[in-house]
């Protein structure tokens, strides 16, 4: 998968990327990641991207040609309109099903605003998404754009060592991943839950389950609605919501 990122600040998102798994998946050929400095695509001497809103207001904004010529040169290279994710605070909010969708793409533009935003009309004509990661207004997009990178990467085929890894966590199904443990047996006083030690492992995955579910129940509530449960699973919500 081919990550493209337009940015004001490549060094910022490469120097982030560059590192731990998101690296080594670069260096084994598995993922590619470029940044473009959309401030080489400007078309004025002194290369300034940014200019003064129409109609006034605070701060400035980012103009639309610099922001389509990068985006030119990215479908000129690839040969085809590539999905285009505009980073906003104003679009909908990044979840792993989303993660999920974006990883079957060969190629992603991530456009990265700074300042007070970007000219609207070019976001018109280029973006397909428009992806927030939470309801909070950043300086810029570049961090978003990390995000998405990491989560949509650990998704890749081959990516993590272990591909199962990716398939038991957090959200998958609607449930958190269960409490986990590592050596030493006892730390501080507190044992690791017996069930895990014993190898057996039908017994093992039923309390994972169970925890799962307690687990959503007590820290996100809202993600259990969406949740398919068993009777036994439901029954076991309502002695936990009795002895709260
Ligand atoms: N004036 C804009 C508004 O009110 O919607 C906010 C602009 S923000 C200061 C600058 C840039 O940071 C945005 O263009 C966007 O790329 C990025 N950004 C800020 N918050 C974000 C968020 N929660 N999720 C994704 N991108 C964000």
């Amino acid at each position: 998968m081919n990550f493209h990122i337009l940015t004001l600040f490549p060094e910022m998102v490469m120097d982030g990327l560059n590192t731990s798994i998101t690296g080594r998946a670069v260096a084994n050929g598995l993922l590619s990641i470029e940044a473009l400095n959309i401030r080489d695509y400007a078309f004025n001497k002194h290369h300034s991207v940014d200019d003064y809103p129409y109609g006034g207001g605070a701060g400035m904004l980012m103009q639309a040609e610099p922001v389509y010529q990068a985006y030119e040169a990215v479908a000129k290279k690839i040969n085809k309109k590539p999905r285009v994710v505009y980073l906003s605070p104003q679009g909908q909010t990044f979840t792993q099903k989303m993660a999920e969708e974006f990883a079957k793409e060969d190629e992603l533009v991530l456009l990265c605003g700074h300042y007070e935003g970007i000219d609207e009309r070019v976001l018109e004509e280029i973006v397909t998404d428009y992806i927030s990661i939470g309801d909070y207004v950043l300086t810029g997009g570049e961090l978003p754009a990390m995000v998405l990178v990491d989560a949509i990467s650990r998704l890749v085929p081959g990516v993590l060592h272990n591909d199962v890894s990716a398939e038991f966590e957090s959200f998958q199904d609607n449930l958190l991943e269960y409490p986990q443990y590592s050596r030493p047996e006892n730390w501080h006083g507190k044992k690791v839950p017996e069930v895990l030690m014993s190898g057996h492992h039908a017994n093992i995955e039923k309390w994972r389950r169970e925890q799962s579910v307690i687990r959503t129940k007590q820290r996100r509530p809202d993600l259990l609605e969406k949740c398919k449960l068993t009777d036994a699973e439901k029954q076991l919500i309502e002695k936990i919501q009795k002895n709260t």
